[in-house]
């Protein structure tokens, strides 16, 4: 089954709104007609920071979607410094990004949080883009598969194959993330094939087939075709080359190939 693949930019804790808004244009300046589904080319998806969301919509028009990097579980209420799927709702966001690496690194998010903030985007009409992934000790242990396994399956607990539709799991070793180490072709192919073969026995076939896997650990210019070429490499999330526009660009190029 052929995907539309997707290209989605991971900006961090970077850019002020001032500076989102000149990044996007410098976007668009390397790519006038950016955002289609499929037919020319990738989808194409930024994840600002909250204060720079609003300008990156009014700037990015209908060229690129726009995400936020996080979103609490509950409606409102007292929890300092989280947000609401209402509040970015209201401003136009159309994705979360849920469980990044360093989310769970940093800030204490476990596999029963990102569950939690799965439900609650997928209940508000949010699509999602779930990261799971190995630590490199995991990897040097043989613990690959199975890691990738529990966080999926407690990631996505109670999530039916219809909400499925709006997930986009992303594959980002840790050992990878803002590093420049890229896990090999054949290495990342392996465990998205790994992955899309779990959501088959969770899905059903034609539900895994449909899902979207993303490869996300120093993808940049240079390594983006050879990944992107892998059968069950839908994308690319982009950290540090997402902030270079002329890189950030060209990994959309090699993804309409
Ligand atoms: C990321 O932040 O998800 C990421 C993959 O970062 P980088 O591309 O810089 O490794």
């Amino acid at each position: 089954m052929s995907r539309c693949k997707l290209i989605a930019g991971n900006w961090k804790m970077n850019q002020t709104a001032s500076q989102a808004g000149t990044l996007i244009q410098a976007l668009k300046a390397e790519f006038p007609a950016c955002n289609s589904c499929c037919s020319q080319g990738p989808d194409v998806l930024v994840f600002p920071p909250f204060t720079s969301i609003a300008a990156v919509l009014q700037e990015a028009g209908t060229c690129l979607q726009v995400g936020a990097q996080n979103v609490h579980w509950a409606s409102s209420g007292a929890y300092t410094g989280e947000i609401s799927t209402a509040m970015l709702k209201e401003l136009g966001v159309s994705y979360v990004l849920i469980g990044h690496s360093e989310r769970r690194q940093y800030f204490g998010e476990s596999d029963e949080t990102v569950n939690r903030r799965l439900h609650a985007a997928l209940k508000a009409g949010l699509k999602a883009v779930v990261c799971i992934g190995e630590t490199e000790q995991e990897r040097q242990l043989g613990l690959t598969n199975c890691v990738l396994e529990h966080q999926l399956r407690w990631g996505l607990n109670q999530v039916s194959a219809t909400d499925m539709q709006q997930v986009v799991i992303a594959y980002e070793p840790v050992w990878a993330i803002g590093t420049g180490k890229t896990a090999s072709n054949a290495d990342a192919q392996a465990a998205h094939a790994f992955i899309r073969s779990l959501l088959g026995t969770l899905y059903g076939q034609s539900c895994a087939e449909a899902v979207r896997i993303l490869y996300g650990g120093s993808m940049n210019a240079g390594n983006a075709a050879g990944l992107l070429a892998q059968p069950d490499i839908d994308g690319g999330l982009i950290g540090g080359a997402s902030l270079k526009p002329a890189d950030f660009a060209s990994i959309i190029r090699a993804a309409k190939q």
